[in-house]
């Protein structure tokens, strides 16, 4: 129980790290799998990230349906992770956000790959969902399971994937490892912009950003998570 406790304190601290970097604004989320139940996920109710607190952590099934909602509100974008984790048994967190680096490359058809080490875990190559190619004409939300296991198809084995007019997903073998992508997709996006400007970029090769993908561990990500927790103001725990 206590290590559970632990883990949902670290989602209220993920959300707010997800404010302070800039990752999400008042939309956005980030969801955790149960650890000991794979049909179940954790997430806020609805509520700007920067705001979330432990009681505001609600339960889900993998279709979206609060176990115990006690009057409190769900993200209506819950089925991005439902759908995520359904078909990803090793993805073990999820974020969605619109984070505005990463819009120019979902509407534009430009392919993101990474351009420095720092931003090898976002993938070779970020796939691109166009809702409109199967749902034609919608609000662009993600507001049922056929449209979450559409976007999921297209995440595929990856990391990373953008949304055309809207945002990206963003999923991960742990919650810290996920928040970790997720701010460094964003920097990516910045950074391949000012480069393509500038001319023809050399991206990482797919076997650099294997290479630096297998070899970015929970040292790594914890080293960024320690100074984002302080940044948030938030405890730090190993
Ligand atoms: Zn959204």
């Amino acid at each position: 129980m206590a290590q559970l406790d632990d883990l949902l304190e670290e989602l209220v601290t993920a959300n707010r790290i997800l404010a302070s970097q800039g990752i999400v604004d008042s939309f956005g989320h980030v969801t955790v799998r149960h650890p000991d139940n794979p049909k179940r996920y954790f997430m806020s109710r609805g509520r700007a990230p920067e705001r979330v607190e432990i009681g505001d952590i609600m339960e889900f099934t993998l279709e979206g349906d609060p176990v115990d909602a006690r009057g409190r509100k769900p993200y209506l974008e819950r089925f991005i992770h439902g759908a995520a984790y359904e078909m990803r048994p090793d993805v073990m967190a999820v974020v969605h956000n619109h984070s505005p680096g990463v819009i120019p490359f979902g509407v534009t058809g430009k392919k993101m790959r990474p351009i420095m080490h720092m931003c090898a875990t976002i993938g070779h190559e970020v796939p691109i969902w166009d809702q409109h190619k199967k749902f034609g004409d919608t609000n662009l939300l993600v507001e049922s399971m056929a449209a979450g296991r559409d976007l999921a198809k297209t995440l595929g084995k990856g990391r990373t994937a953008l949304m055309r007019g809207h945002g990206c997903i963003v999923v991960g073998p742990y919650l810290r490892a996920t928040i970790y992508t997720s701010v460094y997709l964003e920097l990516n996006a910045k950074l391949q912009m000012q480069a393509e400007a500038m001319g023809k970029v050399r991206f990482l090769t797919k076997g650099e950003t294997e290479k630096v993908a297998a070899t970015t561990t929970p040292a790594n990500v914890n080293r960024a998570w320690e100074n984002w927790c302080r940044k948030a103001d938030r405890p730090y725990k190993e």
